[in-house]
């Protein structure tokens, strides 16, 4: 079964060099020339990842792309064609995945395709295998120890007290260790799917958990942040 991407672009010729490309190296491709268009296509389509374009006409680039992390988890590659919309896009308020600026070769933009679409199967190959693992063996870290049977964290042997969501949220992290999970994911493996609030919920809790968690929570070693992307959990 081929992978779909959809692919966003309002410029027709650079929407028909991508699409080329893309099935080319054996993807099934979708695209869509306005922001209405992509989300339409997104949500009947499913796509397993979506370049999309920053400026669009009627609902542009950031609002597709804020709309639809909120109903699935498909890594964005976004293009901008202004170097200085970047902190933008990869910043909270957007939250894609990863970035190109135009003009970009289209031997590099493959690359980062396959790298996002590898890492979402990582993740979700991870979790998988974790859930199908043995339920109630403690997790430990040097000298914190998260126990799944009793649902509590302890640091050097000490009961840490946690909100509900700040253990389910370390609980996630500590068994995707050493993988950058975005905000995304997150959410939806947490919070779940209907759950109405952003990514800044997730920012808030991994600061609450550092404050319990890490030596110097201004210099956090545990949750590290992987800009533009998430948090990986270092174990
Ligand atoms: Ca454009």
């Amino acid at each position: 079964m081929s992978v779909k991407v959809l692919v966003v672009e309002d410029e027709p010729a650079l929407r028909e060099t991508l699409a080329y490309n893309l099935v080319k190296q054996g993807y099934e491709v979708l695209t869509a020339s306005d922001g209405y268009q992509a989300i339409a296509l997104a949500r009947q389509e499913r796509p397993a990842l979506l370049i999309l374009d920053l400026m669009l006409p009627g609902v542009d680039g950031f609002e597709v792309c804020r709309i639809l992390r909120q109903e699935m988890s498909a890594p964005i590659l976004m293009l901008t064609a202004r170097a200085d919309e970047v902190d933008k896009v990869v910043g909270l308020e957007v939250g894609a995945d990863d970035y190109m600026t135009k003009p970009f070769s289209m031997r590099e933009l493959m690359a980062r395709v396959r790298a996002l679409l590898r890492r979402e199967r990582l993740i979700r190959e991870e979790i998988a295998a974790q859930d199908d693992g043995a339920v109630g063996k403690p997790l430990t870290f040097d000298n914190l120890t998260i126990d799944e049977s009793r649902h509590e964290l302890r640091k050097d042997g000490q009961v840490v007290p946690l909100r509900p969501k700040e253990y389910e949220l370390l609980h996630f992290l500590a068994r995707q260790r050493g993988i950058v999970v975005s905000r995304d994911l997150i959410l939806e493996r947490v919070w779940g799917w209907d759950f109405d609030g952003g990514s800044r919920t997730v920012d808030v809790h991994v600061r609450w958990l550092r404050e319990k968690i890490e030596q110097d929570p201004g210099n956090p070693t545990r949750i590290v942040t992987v800009r533009g992307i998430g948090y990986r959990f270092e174990g």
